[in-house]
């Protein structure tokens, strides 16, 4: 943005026109809600209303069992899967929508270490982030045990420092595309690059980038790829998730949840297993159609939207974001722990507050819904699909209000549930 919205009138402007502003329609969002918390668990498109009920009551109910095939439901993860790609430059036949994200990192890193294995025994590293999402770190600890611990971890602290660990010894970097917590934003092209020059395969995470920032997985000639589609792509609590592997490996190895949905022939009722050709190889088991069914929904709207109109969009309303914290909220304790250069920063914005679990309860009562994340984390979620900028003017406000009156205080907000 060229000059800051110092009024909410000014955002009332920019949001009379934006381009976008038409696609909030497509989600049902409650009454007196401002939604911050998009990289999380994205909104309700409308469309997924009526499309779940008529996957229920048409392709269940009605055509039962013959639906595998009338409705192609046993096709659906490719097919998804196509859409997905669509949005991460996976060209054609190397998709699929399919299990969880953390299942396919274990599904997609034995597929790489695998590979290495054959091609370069003695790389015997893995690299990742100490401040990865946690269930990456976890699986890769776990497939590690399950092999024998035949490979070391190596955690990095700081960006700058993945170039000096890229030893002859690496055989796989794990990275989140852009970091949960601070939002920081990896250069997919580049890294890509680098780590397979020095030899290592790169595994992308693509969580918190899918539907917020342009990504072209083929250009880059990444090697893997996985994410969610709950977050901004809007398709669900626990939707399936994407799985992208780069052609040159699709045949190369039997991942290990070798199940009957990645057989070249599942119908066969073989004794012996026969991995299907290319990436259906990497599906396992009977998918979830009704959840499935429905990241299709999610994924058709941000391809409508246009990933550099969003990109552009989102830039903006973070930026604003982070102008109306520093100008107006200086007074109080707030760290930013986003990076402000565009090239790094991804679609949210998080802040540092020593009460920080507290002010995000009390903000969500008063109806800002972000999140909080250890230590001391305020992060808000911005999706350009359905917030605007006087939204980003009302939140910060918002925000405001609950510091200079100390809202957070009453004890109800001091009180954790099972799920921050
Ligand atoms: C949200 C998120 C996950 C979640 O994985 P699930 O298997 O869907 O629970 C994994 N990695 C990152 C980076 C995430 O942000």
């Amino acid at each position: 943005m060229t000059h800051t919205l110092n009024s909410r009138d000014a955002c009332l402007a920019a949001d009379a026109q934006d381009e976008l502003r038409h696609t909030r329609n497509e989600f049902q969002l409650p009454e007196g809600v401002l939604y911050f918390d998009g990289n999380s668990l994205g909104a309700l498109p409308k469309a997924a209303i009526a499309r779940s009920n008529d996957i229920v009551t048409e392709e269940w109910g009605n055509e039962l069992i013959r639906s595998w095939n009338t409705n192609q439901w046993f096709e659906r993860p490719k097919l998804i899967g196509e859409k997905v790609a669509d949005l991460v430059g996976g060209g054609e036949g190397n998709t699929v929508v399919t299990d969880t994200t953390s299942a396919n990192l274990f599904k997609v890193l034995a597929a790489s270490l695998r590979i290495q294995n054959e091609d370069a025994a003695d790389r015997r590293v893995i690299i990742a982030e100490r401040d990865a999402f946690p269930t990456d770190l976890y699986i890769i600890h776990g497939l590690n045990d399950l092999i024998g611990n035949n490979y070391e971890l190596k955690l990095i602290d700081a960006p700058e420092e993945l170039e000096g660990v890229l030893t002859d010894h690496v055989a796989a970097v794990v990275l989140s595309h852009i970091n949960y917590r601070t939002g920081y934003l990896w250069n997919l092209n580049e890294v890509s690059k680098l780590v397979q020059q020095r030899g290592a395969h790169i595994i992308w995470d693509l969580c918190h980038s899918i539907g917020a920032v342009e990504i072209d997985l083929s250009s880059a000639g990444a090697d893997f790829a996985v994410g969610c589609t709950y977050k901004y792509l809007n398709s669900g609590p626990g939707a399936p998730a994407m799985l992208w592997v780069n052609p040159k490996h699709q045949d190369r190895f039997i991942q290990p949840l070798s199940g009957w949905w990645g057989h070249a022939r599942p119908f066969d009722m073989s004794t012996t297993y026969e991995p299907a050709e290319g990436i259906g190889r990497y599906l396992s088991s009977t998918q979830p159609i009704i959840s499935l069914s429905l990241v299709e929904i999610g994924v058709d709207i941000t391809r409508k939207a246009d990933m550099s109109k969003l990109r552009e969009k989102s830039l903006a309303l973070t930026d604003l974001f982070i102008e109306l914290v520093e100008s107006r909220l200086s007074h109080h304790p707030l760290t930013l722990i986003t990076p402000k250069d565009h090239a790094i920063r991804g679609s949210h914005v998080s802040f540092k507050h020593p009460e920080g679990f507290a002010v995000m309860q009390a903000l969500i009562a008063e109806g800002v819904i972000g999140d909080y994340r250890e230590p001391e984390v305020l992060r808000f979620g911005v999706t350009p699909l359905y917030i605007g900028y006087a939204d980003v003017w009302d939140a910060v406000e918002t925000l405001r209000r609950v510091l200079d009156e100390e809202l957070w205080r009453k004890p109800e907000f001091q009180i954790r549930g099972a799920v921050t």
